[in-house]
């Protein structure tokens, strides 16, 4: 027999808030359809290191699921699928709703930049019979991070006469990969004294990409022209077309499981592939939608959104325009009734630095996608700080959905902070909240993120935009 609940029991199950893990809530055929989501998820983590790579990887996704290039001015109609390609750094996809559009769209906004090095003009150069590239860190890094660790060069040369070249080195099993150096313990005496920023310092993310000579002692720098020869070979390039290439070194590892129990994944760039990810299958999976459902796969948030494929630039609100006025609508309707999700990571609680969070507002792994009100730095300098209204809107609609969540403040007051493209969307005038999965080392070349997040946050926006 069930021993009967004191009234204390009982009214505190009614008037106070109970957490539990998702492990717990959850039923083994429901964990094992987080986990085997995640399988697709490693996947494309592992094919689209790159904001470029993104865009491709989500059109090839997207057009085997039916959806064909927007131009403005075509007819569309309930049910038509469409994708925007913007400069091949973003994309924007979307479904058409029943109901009309300026009713407002069901939109949702991840990134699908990440903290990289990325080459600079003139990278190649010869010291001491040693060939490197110089590079320039991209978004907020620890730089010491990045030492000694197998890196991949991505990205792509444009040459004097225009053609384009992709260039992927690293990541197939045969591939070379490249690295930057750090110096061995026995003769760092004077460098374990510098601060930790300057550890390693920006100048001196070098990559080694070579020691063999050309041989031929009629030449000086012999390393770098034996570089160069290879490349010429691979890829017809001569030096100067570094000069209009983007070429970006990310860590060359692949996604795995961690842990014993495979119940978290381990990957460079979960932030924020994670939520593009998920906001991509999303967007793919859900149909006869109601609302028109968007999803905007953007570049730049790791350099604050500038540029012409960021979200500070107009291409959102452009295509809003256009696509308002394939039914007739007044656009700055459409932006108006927007709900937006943006679909970015938080930190999550890490037990051996828990100094930096409030324990009774911050993210946790594995319990539930986590949905942030506010972010910003200080007095939430730089936040859109979500309304009550549209928290309460929100939380209505996953409760309803029964998708696990929390909520999670970006660390402890004047601990730090840090903002999302949240802020950007609310000042084009629609509603928004931040809404994504909790990152343990966030901008680490390996972060981690627990399965069962990753679920949550996919089945957020699948339900948002099915709504
Ligand atoms: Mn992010
Ligand atoms: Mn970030």
């Amino acid at each position: 027999m069930e021993k009967e609940k004191s009234a204390g029991q009982l009214l505190k199950e009614k008037l106070c808030t109970s957490k539990k893990h998702s492990g717990l809530k959850l039923s083994a055929d429901e964990i094992r359809t987080c986990f085997d989501f995640c399988e697709d998820y490693k996947v494309f983590l592992n094919d689209a290191k790159t904001e470029r790579e993104a865009v491709i990887k989500a059109i090839t996704l997207a057009e085997k699921c039916g959806f064909t290039e927007f131009k403005s001015g075509m007819t569309l109609k309930e049910g038509d699928k469409i994708y925007f390609n913007n400069r091949g750094k973003a994309v924007i996809l979307a479904v058409i709703g029943s109901e009309p559009i300026e009713k407002g769209v069901h939109l949702a906004a991840a990134h699908i930049d990440s903290p990289r090095l990325d080459l600079k003009q003139n990278p190649l150069y010869e010291d001491s019979e040693v060939a490197l590239f110089k590079t320039h860190y991209y978004g907020g890094i620890k730089k010491y991070q990045w030492g000694t660790i197998p890196l991949a060069l991505h990205g792509i040369v444009v040459k004097k006469d225009g053609t384009k070249v992709s260039v992927n080195i690293g990541e197939d099993e045969n591939d070379p990969v490249f690295c930057v150096s750090d110096l061995l313990p026995h003769l760092a005496n004077e460098q374990m004294k510098r601060t930790p920023g300057e550890l390693l310092k920006g100048e001196e993310l070098n990559i080694i990409v070579g020691s063999m000579p050309f041989k031929d002692d009629e030449v000086s720098e012999k390393v770098k022209l034996n570089i160069m020869s290879i490349l010429n070979e691979k890829y017809g390039m001569i030096e100067e077309d570094f000069l209009s290439a983007e070429l970006e070194a990310v860590p060359a590892f692949k996604a795995k499981d961690v842990g014993l129990d495979r119940s978290m994944v381990g990957s460079y760039g979960h932030d924020d592939r994670v939520c593009a990810y998920t906001a991509l299958k999303a967007i793919l999976d859900c149909k006869n939608v109601k609302k028109t459902s968007v999803t905007v796969l953007t570049d730049k948030e790791e350099t604050g959104s500038d540029g012409n494929t960021g979200l500070c630039s107009d291409y959102l609100s452009h295509f809003f325009y256009d696509l308002a006025e394939c039914f007739g609508a007044d656009g700055r309707k459409v932006i108006a009734h927007t709900e937006c999700l943006s679909a970015d990571v938080n930190a999550a609680f890490d037990p051996t630095f828990p100094d930096v969070m409030d324990k009774r507002n911050c993210a946790f792994m594995n319990y539930g996608v986590c949905v942030t009100k506010f972010t910003g730095a200080r007095g939430k300098s730089g936040t859109s700080d979500a309304s009550a209204e549209f928290v309460g809107r929100v939380r209505s609609l996953l409760d309803g959905s029964s998708v696990i969540w929390q909520t999670g403040e970006l660390g402890k007051v004047d601990a730090g902070g840090g903002g999302t493209v949240a802020a950007y969307l609310a000042n084009m005038n629609m509603d928004v909240i931040d809404v994504g999965v909790p990152v343990v080392s966030m901008h680490a070349p390996f972060e981690i993120v627990a399965k069962t997040d990753v679920y949550m946050t996919y089945k957020a926006f699948y339900v948002f935009f099915q709504e």
